[in-house]
């Protein structure tokens, strides 16, 4: 697919990666949508994007939020008529161990801390695929749908629910790729390693430290670097159901 001209959703739109994809999609003459819970983000990035020449509309929506997320995909259907790229990037962070065990006793992972990441993670992402498909099914659009996953998904120690979700948002890409194919529409997900925005700045020093030791480049990725993969997903109109795995060799 063409990216110049084309219209691309982004959700966590409002910094980091997100941001990111925006302004170099943007660069590149895209028409973007961009989601968030944060509105002042989303203002920036907008600003960044409407600097580069492009119409770009911001929706404040929680991606968990069923309502929500139908009605800014209809006031985006509305402001742009079509949706061709959807990139499932809204995210977050609540690492800690399943159990604990200190000198006070047990703690263990709340079922909340769980629940809350996988619902961002896992629903959110589920509710933008399902209304982009519709979308892009009832326009006869050949869009593509990114789903943003993490190298996280081979299981982490202290990321039992962010781990899981990663996972689960990598397989929706797979299922929805067979899914999807007969019309047109491709799915396809990234994997990234540890990336320098701010998700990767709450990792707590020592812990990044040590994860760093074990990436064989020996650095964090750059945000442009997760950009990149976007754009190579975007315009490869034979890559479908499979995962680029962006990690500085974090996975070998
Ligand atoms: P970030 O925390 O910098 O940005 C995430 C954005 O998502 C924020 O703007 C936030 O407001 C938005 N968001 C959170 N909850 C939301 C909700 N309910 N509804 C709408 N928006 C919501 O994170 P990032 O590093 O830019 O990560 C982007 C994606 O990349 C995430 O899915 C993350 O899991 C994934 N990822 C990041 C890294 C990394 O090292 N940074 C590595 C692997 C995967």
């Amino acid at each position: 697919m063409n990216i110049e001209n084309s219209v691309v959703v982004i959700t966590g739109a409002g910094q980091g990666l997100g941001q990111m994809m925006a302004v170099t999609l943007a660069q590149m003459g895209a028409q973007l949508a961009l989601i968030d819970v944060n509105t002042a983000g989303l203002r920036k990035t907008q600003d960044q994007c409407h600097m580069l020449n492009s119409m770009a509309r911001i929706y404040e929506a929680d991606v968990t939020n069923e309502a929500e997320v139908e009605q800014a995909f209809l006031n985006i259907m509305e402001d742009f008529e079509h949706i061709d790229t959807l990139i499932n990037n809204a995210g977050i962070l609540d690492d800690g161990l399943l159990v604990q065990k200190s000198q006070t006793g047990t703690s263990k992972m709340s079922l909340e801390q769980f629940q809350t990441v996988m619902d961002v993670n896992v629903t959110g992402t589920f509710l933008c695929g399902r209304e982009a498909a519709k979308w892009m099914i009832e326009n006869e659009t050949k869009g593509v749908i990114i789903n943003i996953s993490s190298a996280a998904r081979a299981g982490n120690i202290g990321q039992t629910n962010y781990a899981a979700s990663k996972a689960a948002v990598t397989t929706m890409a797979v299922g929805w790729a067979r899914e999807l194919g007969q019309y047109g529409i491709r799915v396809a997900a990234i994997a990234p390693g540890l990336i320098d925005t701010p998700m990767a700045m709450q990792i707590n020093g020592d812990k990044l430290e040590q994860m760093l030791s074990m990436v064989p480049l020996a650095r964090l990725g750059e945000p442009t670097e997760i950009a990149h993969s976007v754009r190579y997903i975007i315009e490869n109109d034979y890559f479908t159901g499979r995962v680029l795995e962006i990690d500085g060799g974090l996975r070998l």
